[in-house]
């Protein structure tokens, strides 16, 4: 909440539930970080072998039931590697959703890619029609599973599948999510995680790839920065990892050792995290919907979400000066509510990515952000603050309505 809204909140005698604060580092990393910064051994390459980002490697790998896995600088990096693995040509058409984070676009740019925004629709989630339209001449799909929403995965597989288009799945804000029982990530050619401050696992920054293929991964070990023979620190593909020597760019984007130190004793939490985040989701979202204002689109059928934040549509606001209203009455209430389209400079609203050159109209993608409201809402949340949330905001929604 903004320093302002707080100050309201505690002026009028009640204590909002603070929303902001990322997820707490487990103790267990403090002695761990000690030991590196005692050592100096801050580099993933300079201990002969397991060293914290390589027992992260394994550990996430394991956890995710993936064959491979790179630590990373960034979910963005990953996703660039992901691309420059994948070998695709200078200009290549890559599919992303129009609803995603200006970063997703832009790990499209960096890899020399050409993106094609696709209609996401009132649900978050791609529209189909679209994406079928804008396939045939696609070189790849990055999928951003934007706020852990997760798009017909049955249905873009099987569309790409069938023309032998791969598919990169950004699932930075994923992690626990499943789709008819696999792990969200596990799906497509590769999978991206962020472990960026807002996200389920917090080490301020940091990323993760894993794939099933050997000759994708060991180009991504490589170009990822495992300069001369650092490669043999990672476990197999030798002979990949020979083969493809000196014949690639490093662009150094590894992850540091204490990175790693904060990641690894999280990864034990998430279970809970996410089981947490789902319950707090669906007690506000069964709340939220019991306005006539509000709209918390269901999940799809196949998906069992991982949500640490709630999207929501208001419902029967005309005009933008209305939908405004109900962001500031939800704000006089203590709760910061931000509907993507009408804050200024937006990075998930498409029109502000002008880096891109000539952007295409989208009116589905624009309609839905007109109305689209985020709000976060950890796993740490209680009960009371749960309804302390919803109250706010359904009576901010009935406030406006009730003016008309
Ligand atoms: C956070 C996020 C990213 C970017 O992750 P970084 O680790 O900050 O690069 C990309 N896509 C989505 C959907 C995200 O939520």
């Amino acid at each position: 909440m903004n320093s302002e809204a707080a100050a309201k909140r505690l002026e009028a005698g009640m204590a909002a539930p603070n929303v902001y604060d990322a997820e707490p580092i487990p103790e267990a990393a403090r002695i761990e970080i000690e030991r590196l910064l005692t050592s100096g051994d801050l580099f993933r390459y300079t201990a002969a072998q397991d060293a914290p980002v390589a027992l992260l490697e394994a550990e996430f790998a394991a956890q995710m039931g993936a064959r491979y896995a790179l630590a990373v600088s960034s979910c963005s990096a990953a996703l660039f590697l992901s691309m420059k693995a994948l070998d695709l040509p200078e200009g290549a058409r890559v599919l992303v959703p129009a609803f995603t984070f200006a970063a997703v676009p832009s790990s499209v740019l960096h890899a020399g890619c050409e993106p094609v925004l696709v209609e996401v629709g009132s649900n978050f989630r791609i529209d189909l029609d679209d994406f079928r339209a804008k396939l045939d001449s696609a070189d790849a799909v990055l999928i951003s599973h934007m706020r852990g929403h997760t798009s017909d995965m049955d249905a873009i597989m099987a569309e790409c599948d069938a023309r032998g288009v791969p598919v990169i799945e950004d699932a930075a804000h994923s992690l626990g999510t499943r789709w008819a029982g696999r792990k969200i990530g596990t799906i497509g050619k590769v999978g991206c995680f962020s472990f960026q401050s807002y996200k389920l696992v917090n080490s301020g920054e940091g990323g993760m790839l894993i794939t099933d293929d050997p000759e994708l991964a060991a180009r991504a070990v490589i170009m990822s920065g495992a300069y001369e023979h650092n490669w043999k620190k990672h476990k197999g593909l030798q002979n990949s990892f020979h083969h493809w020597q000196n014949r690639l760019p490093l662009y150094n984007m590894r992850m540091h050792n204490l990175s790693a130190a904060v990641i690894r004793p999280q990864l034990p939490l998430i279970e809970a995290r996410v089981e947490a985040g789902l319950a707090n989701h669906d007690h506000v979202a069964a709340r939220l919907n019991g306005s006539p204002w509000i709209d918390v689109p269901p999940a799809l059928p196949q998906e069992t979400r991982a949500p640490d934040s709630l999207q929501f549509n208001l419902q029967g606001f005309e005009s933008d000066d209305e939908a405004r209203a109900f962001q500031e009455a939800a704000e006089r209430r203590g709760v910061a509510v931000q509907i993507f389209g009408l804050s200024k400079d937006n990075a998930r609203a498409f029109w502000n990515w002008q880096f891109l050159g000539t952007l295409p109209e989208l009116p589905k993608t624009r309609a839905m952000l007109m109305r689209a409201c985020d709000l976060r809402l950890p796993a740490r949340l209680t009960r009371p603050d749960l309804d302390f949330i919803a109250d706010a905001i359904i009576a901010a929604a009935a406030e406006v309505k009730a003016r008309r």
